[in-house]
């Protein structure tokens, strides 16, 4: 049954709630419709095939904003104990922010909030590109998908109508594939082009790194999200609009101004002032000095090859063509040409530096034209590279070591740098076909098959997480945030190199055993605020730091939040994510890295250095810092009325 609402004023809509009593309507509430906020939330029950539309009150808006947020709180109101990951009464959230198509630099992005098939915990999987900002341009800050439909479907969303459709005709095609196929399906002559995010054959089939694919090479990809989204046999996601998100009228000069000063400070800085001239990949040789990269499963830290995958050669020798996201003022993400070789013609997304790292030096490959390929496959089967990679470069030196051989391996032959082997392993993990149902765990379910001493090997954080795809233990302040998550992802920022002054960190925090979890408590606040405004991480990382997103967030609603109101959103999101994890089973021993990354590096500028005799005293000092209990990690009674949790 489709559902249709009557779009409201833009900038002023009145929602009023009413109730029946003596047979009359009496108004109960009603409110003003927030500067950056539709005030419409979609909720689809695949099960029962219906569609309806719910209003937020502003009141939880201020609390939670949006994005990671609002996903979690939805999850943790709707999703109790027992709950399995694909069991239809797990929720499946898109999630846009108040800033999201709003015009401020890099509004395409949207969350997706589930209980992740990878960790059992809560996941929020970003993406950017234009689908967030379309979503809302189409009348709807976020979609609550419950239920599991019994035939594929998607959903087709028009300018406030929704309507689940058939997905037959998509149904077993690649991510790439199904985009092309129903943007064609669904234009219209004189509308703008409609946005797609949707599952490739790896969702479908409930691989549990699948992730949800936009625009041709962005990805929510952590956790397992587009499994979710394959267990409730829905597609893929269509979004048609051309409204405008509203600024609170007061304030519209003050908005302006926010984004002119905004954009200029993106580019600036080192992160985003090298993101804006070389893309991420302008961050490979950098990192490489400083033995970040990770090369062969960190079982090594060399790799010849360095200078050909970092941005400067990259762009010199790849003619490309800028094909930035929603608003985004940086020659960052572009499509680009395979020119010679083996791939020539070939024209592909620009691949970030943990494409590269994931598919260069990590599985012994020195062709930087066939990580392009490799990152484009992975794209289009719908797989989550960080989970892949770390799962290939196990079973690569698995292989080496003799632990698994060709006959394991249906025939492959997994030497390091053979990329024909990598391409076919991966299509069979996202078909499920023979050696491919063995390791569509990701890399614990895969170490604990081979057996032996492959669980030494494996690389992860928590009880099964990838990591970013670096060598993270040069990298401290990035290893400890990521085994200190909710979600498996950095939760915060690390400050091994650099400072924080907006937060007043003014010093790097190097390998301080003491300042790294007094630090991750305060940058974490930062990040998860980030990931509930709807905007791209890039661009957060000016010099002019949190203080230019609060303004803009304030002109745009109307709000007058300090900034540490801000910080005390991103704090209450971590705590929430915490509850919600506590819920399904979370201990102090989820908070926690695998025995390959305790290790110390042979050589490099990390040798001889190892977290492992810091690691538990560096987790008690950080739950101290967040109010936690130090001993079992539960924040505690005080925090959580001081953050106006209730339990
Ligand atoms: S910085 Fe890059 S990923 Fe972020 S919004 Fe801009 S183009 Fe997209």
């Amino acid at each position: 049954m489709p559902f249709t609402y009557k779009p409201g004023v833009i900038g002023l809509q009145r929602v009023c709630i009413y109730r029946r009593a003596f047979g009359k309507r009496i108004l109960k509430e009603m409110w003003i419709v927030l500067g950056g906020y539709l005030g419409k939330v979609l909720r689809v029950n695949l099960t029962e095939g219906t569609i309806t539309s719910e209003t937020v009150s502003p009141a939880v808006l201020r609390v939670y904003i949006g994005g990671t947020g609002l996903g979690i709180f939805f999850l943790y109101n709707e999703v109790p104990a027992g709950v399995t990951p694909f069991s239809p009464d797990n929720r499946l959230v898109f999630c846009t922010g108040p800033l999201t198509g709003s015009g401020v630099p890099g509004s395409g992005n949207y969350s997706v909030v589930t209980r992740s098939p990878l960790s059992g915990f809560a996941v929020s999987a970003q993406s950017n590109g234009h689908f967030g900002a379309v979503l809302k341009k189409a009348g709807f800050d976020a979609i609550i998908f419950q239920g599991a439909s019994l035939v594929p479907v998607y959903l087709y969303i028009n300018n406030g109508q929704a309507f689940l459709q058939d997905a037959q005709e998509v149904w077993g095609k690649e991510t790439f594939e199904t985009e092309t196929f129903l943007i064609e399906k669904h234009r219209i002559v004189g509308m703008p082009k409609p946005r797609v995010a949707c599952i490739g054959p790896a969702g479908e089939n409930m691989v549990l790194y699948a992730g949800i694919e936009n625009e041709m090479g962005h990805l929510a990809a952590s956790g397992g999200v587009g499994a979710v989204m394959g267990s409730k046999k829905l597609k893929a996601v269509v979004v048609l609009g051309n409204g405008r998100v509203p600024v609170n009228p007061g304030t519209q000069d003050e908005f302006r101004a926010a984004i002119r000063k905004w954009a200029g400070d993106a580019k600036e800085g080192g992160l985003g002032a090298t993101v804006d001239r070389l893309g991420s990949a302008g961050l490979f040789e950098a990192y490489y000095q400083n033995g970040w990269v990770p090369v062969k499963n960190l079982a090594e830290t060399k790799f010849p090859a360095h200078e050909r995958f970092d941005g400067v050669y990259l762009r010199q020798n790849f003619p490309g063509k800028r094909n930035s996201c929603y608003a985004c003022p940086m020659d960052h993400c572009r499509r680009m040409t395979i020119p010679n070789g083996k791939y020539a013609g070939m024209v592909v997304e620009e691949p970030e530096y943990e494409d590269l790292a994931g598919w260069g030096s990590n599985v012994g490959n020195d062709d930087p034209a066939a990580a392009f390929y490799l990152t484009d496959l992975t794209d289009r089967l719908g797989l989550d590279l960080k989970e892949a990679t770390f799962l290939v470069s196990l079973l690569m030196e698995c292989y080496e070591k003799g632990l698994l051989t060709a006959k394991d391996l249906d025939g492959l032959q997994l030497d390091w740098g053979n990329i024909e082997a990598i391409a076919e392993l991966l299509k069979r993990i996202a078909g499920l076909e023979g050696v491919g149902e063995h390791l569509a765990g990701g890399v614990v379910k895969a170490a604990r098959w081979i057996g032996k001493e492959a669980p030494r090997f494996a690389v992860y954080v928590k009880r099964g997480y990838a990591p970013h795809v670096h060598d993270l233990r040069t990298k401290w302040g990035a290893i400890f945030t990521q085994a200190i998550s909710q979600m498996g992802s950095q939760q915060g920022i690390d400050l091994t190199n650099k400072a924080a002054p907006d937060i007043g960190i003014d010093q790097p925090v190097g390998f301080s055993a003491e300042g790294i979890p007094r630090a991750e408590a305060m940058t974490g606040r930062k990040r998860q605020l980030e990931d509930c405004l709807g905007v791209c991480y890039f661009v957060c990382r000016g010099p002019g730091g949190l203080n230019h997103y609060i303004q803009a967030l304030n002109a745009l609603t109307g709000w007058d939040m300090s900034v540490e109101e801000a910080l005390t959103v991103g704090e209450r999101v971590i705590n929430l994510l915490r509850l919600f994890n506590i819920r399904f089973g979370h201990t102090v021993d989820d908070d926690s890295v695998s025995p390959r990354l305790l290790e110390p590096p042979k050589d490099g500028p990390g040798a001889g250095k190892s977290l492992a005799p810091w690691f538990n005293q560096m987790r008690r000092t950080y739950y101290e810092s967040m109010g936690w209990d130090p001993d079992s990690g539960h924040p505690l009674p005080e925090t959580l009325d001081r953050l106006g949790i209730k339990l």
